[in-house]
């Protein structure tokens, strides 16, 4: 099972989460059949929304990442729930689909912008945006925090796959100072983040709690509650029909008249909703039928 480990640092003057994402990660590979380059890139975008939805709450808190770089891969589309269930969708998931594992940064690109949308159900949601720095995604994303959220953080994301493509593991830490934290303490960290240039490897030996114990163990550390990452689509039928209904029974009939059903897919988890001209008279009489109801209410 994945988790996000999260520990206070220094009596609460940092932070660190440490993250195994690697059934997330092999789910979206499955999904969109990736291929290894892909998927390298992918699993570190993947990752930082697991990280960004691991705090919200409730139904109503959304997060959306959009990356696009202009590399090979296309654009890149992460979105998360409550407790880092998330999914993804990116524009060329077969990109360099030999056996190389080409960069991250190839894989997506440098010419563009990383868009962080956090929609916590109130009037406007919250918006983001930052030239990308490199494509690499660890100093995307440090840079998005430090100018965006104005946390400085130090990230370092990690892949390692298997022979036929599959994931070993994926991962990620994110160590942030939070705003009263000590210059002192700001460099011992940053001593620390030195230790995770070769995360892919950190990630293939570590587990969360190992890592942390490991590298920030003797900081005064205090864990926090873990949080349970899962590769999680939001679509339904019962969604699919509510579209249905905001486009209204002339023009759903009227589509039915031209192709025989209605179809929508879902590019987040490649499942197609069908729907029949029987399914939408249906569909529509119920919602008459339930407008009635609340009418004589
Ligand atoms: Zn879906």
């Amino acid at each position: 099972m994945d988790i996000l480990c999260r520990s206070m640092l220094f009596e609460g003057k940092a932070i660190v989460t440490a993250i195994d994402c690697t059934e997330t990660v092999e789910t979206a590979r499955r999904i969109h059949n990736t291929s290894k380059s892909a998927t390298n890139a992918l699993a570190r975008v993947l990752a930082m929304g697991v990280f960004m939805s691991a705090g919200f709450k409730g139904l109503k808190h959304k997060l959306t990442i959009i990356i696009d770089g202009g590399g090979k891969g296309g654009n890149i589309i992460v979105c998360g729930d409550s407790g880092s269930k998330v999914r993804c969708r990116m524009d060329n998931p077969d990109c360099f689909s030999g056996e190389d594992v080409h960069s991250a940064q190839e894989v997506i690109g440098f010419n563009g912008r990383l868009t962080v949308i956090k929609d916590f159900g109130l009037k406007e949601p919250y918006n983001g945006t930052v030239r990308l720095v490199n494509g690499s995604v660890d100093a995307d994303f440090a840079y998005y925090f430090t100018v965006s959220e104005q946390l400085p953080s130090a990230i370092a994301t990690g892949v390692s796959l298997n022979e036929d493509g599959s994931v070993k593991a994926a991962g990620a830490v994110i160590v942030q100072p939070m705003p009263n934290c000590p210059p002192e303490i700001v460099e011992t960290l940053v001593d620390v983040v030195k230790n995770f240039k070769d995360m892919d490897g950190i990630v293939a030996t570590y587990t969360p709690t190992t890592l942390i114990e490991e590298y920030f163990g003797h900081f005064d550390n205090k864990p926090l509650q873990p949080t349970y990452p899962a590769y999680v689509c939001s679509c339904s039928r019962e969604a699919m029909e509510r579209i249905l209904i905001s486009m209204g029974k002339k023009d759903a009939l009227e589509i039915i008249e031209e192709n025989g059903k209605i179809e929508f897919h879902c590019d987040f988890c490649h499942k197609t909703q069908t729907f029949t001209k029987e399914d939408v008279e249906k569909i529509f009489e119920e919602a008459d039928d339930k407008n009635n109801r609340s009418d004589n209410e």
